[in-house]
């Protein structure tokens, strides 16, 4: 047992003299062993496995992943999209983090808001853990024509970002914290990189809000979106996991605390679709 484990047994027996010193170590252990679980949508994995398996999804549909958003949200998605990017607190000159970036709607959002091809000092920043997701970003920022300068690619795994405390006016992130293995550690993250007084804007899956639309939404979700999967990118699993890691995320309300818990303040969220989606805000004050 590592001494982190004893001193914390110490602890407890000085909280609950009551509690032996034995069930205190025990209990410690189980909670270790199951920190070390998490869950692929609704198979419980150890937590080292779940990355793996997040890439296999996302290099699976990369190249069929736009199609399948326009098929599965009868385009909803770029509706929600394009609120987000409304909210968004990016001016010509801002510098933005796109986290979990994957084929870019964000980003080239952002980028025309900001009006930035080059020719002003705004820049946006693409970053996902996925190799293939990334490509397809990179290939559809360079097709709308923004340079390098004004926007960048860069590999890297959201619960570790590979940037310097205080770089960003804004991070955002769009349908990618829920498949974080420690989505706390990737609030850090976001809170970490983000310059005093910037925004943090998330996209996110959420809970059904208006009575009976979510016996509706299961009987979609649960149904059509796998058979969909299987027909357009010929993989019913990878959808089958989207419709899980939807049921596995946090709720608005339990979002929004670990918002704060991360160290933001002025946390809000407003649902969209009757909350089959909310997007949720947050600031470094
Ligand atoms: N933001 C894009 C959009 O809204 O269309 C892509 C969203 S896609 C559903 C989810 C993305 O999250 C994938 O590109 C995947 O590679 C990325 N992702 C998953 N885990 C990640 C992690 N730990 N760090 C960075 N990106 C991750």
């Amino acid at each position: 047992m590592g001494i982190g484990l004893r001193s914390s047994a110490d602890r407890l027996e000085l909280l609950c003299p009551a509690f032996s010193r034995f069930t205190a170590c025990s209990l410690l252990c189980t909670l270790a062993v199951m920190s070390s679980q998490t869950h692929f949508g609704f198979e419980t994995v150890a937590a080292s496995e779940k990355a793996g398996k997040v890439m296999g999804v996302f290099s699976s549909v990369a190249d069929k992943y736009d199609i399948m958003n326009d098929a599965m949200s009868a385009g909803l998605h770029r509706l929600w999209k394009r609120r987000m990017i409304s909210v968004a607190a990016v001016k010509a000159d801002s510098t933005v983090l796109d986290v979990a970036a994957g084929s870019g709607d964000i980003s080239i959002g952002m980028l025309k808001k900001m009006g930035s091809r080059g020719d002003r000092s705004g820049r946006v920043i693409l970053t996902d853990l996925n190799g293939p997701m990334l490509a397809e970003g990179a290939r559809r920022v360079i097709d709308e024509g923004f340079l390098a300068g004004s926007a960048d690619c860069i590999q890297s795994d959201g619960t570790q970002l590979a940037f310097a405390d205080n770089s960003f006016d804004v991070v955002s992130i769009a349908f990618g914290i829920r498949n974080f293995v420690d989505i706390e550690a990737g609030l850090r993250e976001f809170y970490r990189v983000l310059k005093p007084g910037g925004q943090f804007v998330c996209l996110e899956f959420s809970r059904p809000v208006v009575p009976l639309l979510d016996v509706v939404y299961d009987a979609y979700s649960f149904n059509a979106i796998p058979a969909m999967g299987e027909w357009i990118t010929g993989d019913r699993d990878s959808y089958q996991y989207l419709v899980e890691s939807i049921r596995r995320f946090p709720d608005q309300g339990r979002f929004s605390k670990l918002i704060k818990w991360a160290g933001f303040d002025l946390v809000k969220h407003e649902n969209m679709t009757g909350g089959i989606v909310a997007l949720h805000r947050g600031y470094k004050v």
